[in-house]
């Protein structure tokens, strides 16, 4: 997400809007936030204007002022403006893809989470069912909804999904969850009540056991109750992939978790492999958590090709081709979000810069075996 940050004037609440940077008539403004390097008092009707002036004397409207980089905003993008002087990009213009972030809170404490639990802010449901109004129908291929945990706020979950089904028709939704919750088959059957055929349930598999798993996701049973939600979507008739996350604690038994899948859960749509992000959480615990991708490239290899011979769905996301036996690339996915997705300064002069996902630009540590290709 992009941020920028100034000088808030003459506003209390939080504020969303659509940005403009030419001026527009006065009876279309009110939802949208003016940007422009020059503003003067017979700016009005807007939510909000920002600009890189710095502004004093303007006793009415909303401004926030003396920001740099207003330039990274472009027409068209939905931004959250706080009385703080915080300006959030919720959504870029240019994106057919969109993240609703629907809770905060997690029943799960994973040692690599890239955004640890907290408590939700009180105005969280309204700001992403403001954004979402925002957005142009039609627009968005794809919207993940995560969290924290979406299970945990159920009814939010629901109704959100009733939104997007009416709003979103033709979005492919993913839904990503630890499971735990739809362990309990009535609360599963009100999660896939709404029924959309475009929803993909992203459910999270660390290992083939309870005891590997369980010590990652800092919850005793937490094994049960994935698979248990595993099998309660199935029985629903529900589409589901399952995620494979590589840390140090799993990276050896890779093969193991991917025979485990096709012998208990042939019927998954589809399975990923995930290179981390090594933030939050994961930072934290770097010592422990870390390895790269070229260390485990066999053991991946192997666990890509027992499912792919076997018939079933795989992606590789998050691990750029360099680190990727060249019979793998044909697996990886350019998975990460626009604005996390990094190149470093090797990629400069490879050969398949074109074709690859490149790094989590957020991470705190990167490979050292990123080296440029020529092919
Ligand atoms: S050098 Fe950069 S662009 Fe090339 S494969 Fe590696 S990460 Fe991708």
């Amino acid at each position: 997400m992009i941020n920028l940050v100034g000088i808030a004037l003459n506003f209390q609440y939080p504020i969303i809007g659509i940005v403009t940077t030419t001026p527009l008539n006065p009876f279309i403004r009110r939802e949208r936030i003016f940007v422009s390097t020059k503003i003067n008092s017979s700016v009005f009707g807007y939510a909000c204007c920002i600009t890189s002036q710095n502004v004093v004397a303007i006793p009415r409207g909303s401004f926030v002022h003396s920001v740099s980089q207003t330039e990274t905003l472009i027409d068209g993008d939905i931004v959250l403006v706080t009385p703080e002087g915080r300006i959030n990009v919720m959504h870029r213009s240019c994106d057919a893809d969109h993240t609703v972030f629907i809770t905060n809170r997690c029943n799960s404490r994973c040692i690599m989470c890239p955004q640890p639990p907290s408590n939700d802010p009180p105005d969280l449901q309204d700001i992403n069912e403001k954004v979402l109004s925002l957005i142009k129908a039609g627009s968005l291929q794809h919207i993940g909804i995560t969290g924290g945990e979406p299970t945990v706020v159920l009814d939010q979950l629901c109704q959100t999904l009733v939104y997007l089904k009416s709003n979103f028709p033709n979005a492919f939704i993913s839904l990503l969850t630890n499971g735990r919750r739809l362990s309990d088959f009535n609360l599963a059957k009100q999660v896939v009540a709404v029924k959309n055929k475009k929803l993909l349930f992203c459910i999270p598999l660390y290992a083939d056991n309870d005891v590997q798993h369980d010590a990652i996701v800092g919850v005793p049973g937490a094994f049960a109750d994935t698979i248990q939600g595993i099998y309660n979507l199935y029985r629903l008739g529900r589409r589901m992939e399952v995620r494979v996350v590589v840390m140090r604690q799993n990276f050896a038994r890779l093969t193991a978790i991917s025979e485990f899948i096709y012998r208990n859960m042939p019927f998954v749509a589809h399975i990923a492999f995930m290179g981390m992000e090594y933030t939050g959480e994961a930072e934290q615990h770097l010592e422990d958590l870390w390895v790269d991708p070229d260390e485990y490239s066999q053991q991946l290899y192997a666990a890509v090709w027992h499912l792919h011979r076997r018939g079933m769905n795989i992606s590789i996301y998050n691990i750029p081709l360099c680190l990727l036996a060249e019979p793998l690339w044909r697996f990886a996915r350019d998975s990460i979000s626009t604005w996390k997705k990094n190149y470093l300064e090797p990629c400069n002069s490879c050969s398949v810069k074109e074709k690859c996902g490149g790094v989590f630009g957020t991470s705190a540590v990167q490979s050292e075996n990123i080296s440029p290709l020529s092919l």
